[in-house]
This record gives structure tokens, C-alpha cells and sequence, in this order.
């Protein structure tokens, strides 16, 4: 197959990675980049957190701000923002200007839509979060539908503004598809320390009554309809690709949030990591594997993720199961603990930091190399986690 023309389709952070990372290792051929929103792209995390702290707090007041550096003019790329990819068909896609753009590679790296129910707004660009600042910054009353990650960071933002916040939580605490009961217990005390009504076991139908405001933060799915009905996907719209990250369409890749990759780590299943860390290595190893041709890099990273929340950094890395065991370091009512998963082997699978970032260093380690633990040695919060390795 000739290599003269790559398209990467999606202004996010995979996408301007991939463009990166082609011109970096000397891809000398045509590379057009398309982009729905009319923006370079930008960092998505400071969304839910600096651009909504507002009001002098580290006030963010352009997107540009949030820019990744990267002359694209100077690096011969054709950024096409503004546009949407709306058809595919082998070799070409087609955007909703009418153009077809011929590639020889696709790169899909189109990450994920807000899970929408019928009302309120929801947060995933530069200008939902600037509605949304001006909502919070009001000194009115919001409502946030869902206790996750997002829902968490804007309850944040709107208590340090002195805005009135009810949480509305379909579940019986915030995570729970995630974290065990008593980590989840954990957080929802951290919601009532800083004044906000966190509501559990209340799934809402419709705009919660009494908010002159409402975000829902219940989630986000890839929206890959434009691809049609050639690719493999999984349920929840992301394209399943291989280790090398590529699509069952040859020549057609997916990276970031919208694809779901084999995971040779964890058994062969497919992954979808919506997290920032994903988005900057997937490119890393898919770049490879574009230009060199399908294995020459495997994508097999042990995922990673942050949040900050109710002046608190948690941190998460690795992959744990209900399989595996909990171990704590330190007390989940104080304001820094960590909490451990060793698998039936005593292998660490995964850690959950909060304001432990030394744990968290040394756990994204030990998880990588498949250490065996000693899980007395790792309950001791005050010895260093790889002081508990056999
Ligand atoms: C508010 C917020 C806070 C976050 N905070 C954290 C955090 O603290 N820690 C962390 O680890 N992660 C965080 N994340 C997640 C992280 O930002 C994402 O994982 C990352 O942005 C994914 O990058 P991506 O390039 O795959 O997708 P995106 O950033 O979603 O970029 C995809 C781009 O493609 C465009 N697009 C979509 N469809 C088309 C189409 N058909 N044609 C053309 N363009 C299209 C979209 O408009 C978008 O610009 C946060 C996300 C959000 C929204």
C-alpha cells in the first residue's frame, strides 16, 4: 500500500499527538488534520477545574491558553478546523462542507460525546465550561446529575465560588462502578465537608426541581455513526482495534478516547481508557505501526488518571477486579491515604492515591513490573511502598 497521504481526523489531544509524532519521526508526505470545533486543539483537563476556578483564581480567559505548542504551518500540515468527518468510504472521508479528502492512512481519533438525557448542559469543550463558569460564578443554585470524576471537579469549582450545589447520584455512592463501598463512603464525606447535597440512590428523570441550573455528568460515548457500518465496534460505539491499534478496515487506526485496544496485559480483552495519559502515548505506539507497517509497536500501557477534586489530588493507576484485595494505607478519614489492590498472586494491580503522590510514583512502577507484595508491609502507610515488595 503507498504511504503519500495521512489523514487524522479529531482536533483533540490524540489527534494533534499523531500529527506530532508523523512529522517527528520524519514522515516527509501529505498530512491533513480535521477537526469539528473551530479551535487548535487544546488540553481538556482545566475545563472542569482552572478555566472554571474563575474570578482571578488562576482564570484562564482564552482558549489559546490551553493550546498544545505546535507550529503547524511551519510543519507543512493542512489543518482543516471547523469541519466535521459526516462519511466514509474506502479510501476517502467525506466532511460536512462536501469535501472529500483521499487518504492512504486514517487516523480516527474523534474521542467522546457527553451522554445527553433530554436536559440540562453538559461539559466537554472550552465553551461549555465558560457557560458553565458564568452558571457557578453567579451565586445561584446548580444541580449536577452524577457523582463521577466531572461531576466531582464542578462541585468543586462551584463551592470555592459559593454557589448552592445538589448532587443527584443514580447509585448508592459516588464511583461505585468503580471503587469498593468504603472508598466510595469515603468520597461522598468529602462532598458533605465542603457543604455540597450529595443525593445517592436518586436517579432524576428530568431537570431537578429548585436549580437554575443543571449539568449532567453521566458519562461519554465515542460517536463513530459517520464510519457506517464496515468497522467493528463495541457496545458503546468505540472502535475495537487491535494491540497495533488498528481498526479491522486495513489501513484505518483509532487512538484515544473513541477506540477500545487489545490489551495483551490484561488477558486480550479490549479497553477503552477515556483518560489525558491515554491520549498522549497511544500516539506513541501508533505511529509505528503507520509507517513502518502493522507491528512494529504494540500499545500495552498500564493506564493512569488524576482528578482534583475538594482540594484533594487523587490519583489512579493500573487495573483492579473484584477479584483482587484491597489494601489500605492509612485512614480513609484522614486527608491523605492510599489504597492498594494485590491480585490472587500478591501481584499489585492497581493504586488509588489521594495526596499520596510518592505512592502513586513508586505504584505506577511495581504495577508495570508485576511485583509481588507482602500485604502487611503494604497496610504500613508510614514505610515506603516498595519496602512491602518479596
Ligand atoms: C472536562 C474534562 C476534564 C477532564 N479531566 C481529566 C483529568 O483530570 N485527568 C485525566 O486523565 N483526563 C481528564 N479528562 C479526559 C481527557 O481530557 C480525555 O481523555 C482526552 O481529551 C481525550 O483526547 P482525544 O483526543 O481522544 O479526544 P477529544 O479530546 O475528545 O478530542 C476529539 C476531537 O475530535 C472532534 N471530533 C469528533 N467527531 C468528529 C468528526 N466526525 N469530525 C471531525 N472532528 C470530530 C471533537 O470535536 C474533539 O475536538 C477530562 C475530560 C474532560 C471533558
Amino acid at each position: 500500500m503507498k504511504l503519500e497521504r495521512v489523514l487524522v481526523v479529531g482536533g483533540g489531544m490524540a489527534g494533534l499527538h499523531t500529527v506530532r509524532s508523523l512529522r517527528e519521526k520524519g514522515f516527509p508526505g501529505a498530512v491533513t488534520f480535521l477537526g469539528e470545533e473551530q479551535h487548535a486543539p487544546y488540553d481538556r483537563p482545566p475545563l472542569s477545574k482552572a478555566v472554571l476556578a474563575g474570578n482571578g483564581r488562576g482564570t484562564v480567559e482564552k482558549v489559546e491558553e490551553l493550546a498544545f505548542a505546535f507550529d503547524f504551518a511551519d510543519s507543512g500540515v493542512e489543518c482543516r478546523f471547523g469541519e466535521r468527518a459526516v462519511g466514509w468510504t474506502p479510501g476517502v472521508v467525506t466532511t460536512d462542507t462536501g469535501v472529500e479528502l483521499p487518504y492512504d492512512r486514517l487516523i480516527v481519533a474523534t474521542g467522546s460525546t457527553p451522554i445527553q438525557l433530554g436536559f440540562g448542559e453538559t461539559l466537554r469543550t472550552y465553551e461549555d465550561s465558560v457557560r458553565l463558569r458564568e452558571r457557578i460564578t453567579g451565586g445561584r443554585r446548580i444541580a449536577i446529575v452524577g457523582a463521577g470524576w466531572i461531576g466531582a471537579e464542578v462541585a468543586t469549582a462551584a463551592r470555592n465560588a459559593g454557589t448552592e450545589v445538589v448532587i443527584h447520584e443514580a447509585r448508592s455512592r459516588p464511583l461505585a462502578l468503580v471503587f469498593p463501598a468504603a472508598v466510595g463512603e469515603a468520597m461522598a464525606g468529602w462532598y458533605a465537608e465542603a457543604g455540597a447535597d450529595l443525593k445517592c440512590s436518586d436517579p432524576v428523570t428530568g431537570p431537578p426541581p429548585g436549580a437554575d441550573h443543571t449539568l449532567v455528568a453521566v458519562g461519554a460515548r465515542p460517536d463513530t455513526r459517520w464510519l457506517g457500518e464496515a468497522f467493528h465496534r463495541a457496545k458503546d460505539g468505540s472502535l475495537l482495534v487491535s494491540e497495533h491499534l488498528e481498526t479491522n478496515v486495513p489501513g484505518v487506526f483509532a487512538v484515544g478516547d473513541v477506540a477500545a485496544y487489545r490489551s495483551v496485559r490484561y488477558g486480550g480483552r479490549h479497553i477503552r481508557v477515556e483518560h489525558w495519559d491515554n491520549a498522549l502515548r497511544g500516539p506513541q505506539a501508533l505511529v509505528p505501526n503507520v509507517l513502518e507497517g502493522v507491528g512494529a509497536a504494540v500499545y500495552d500501557p498500564v493506564p493512569y488518571f488524576w482528578s482534583e477534586q475538594f482540594g484533594r489530588m487523587v490519583q489512579y493507576v493500573g487495573h483492579h477486579t473484584s477479584a483482587d484485595r484491597m489494601v489500605l494505607r492509612g485512614d480513609l478519614a484522614a486527608p491523605t491515604w492510599s489504597v492498594c489492590w494485590l491480585d490472587p498472586h500478591a501481584r499489585l494491580t492497581a493504586v488509588l492515591a489521594v495526596g499520596r503522590p510518592r505512592d502513586l510514583a513508586q505504584g505506577r512502577r511495581l504495577v508495570t513490573a508485576g511485583a509481588v507484595m507482602d500485604a502487611a508491609r503494604v497496610a504500613d502507610a508510614a514505610a515506603a511502598l516498595t519496602a512491602a515488595v518479596l
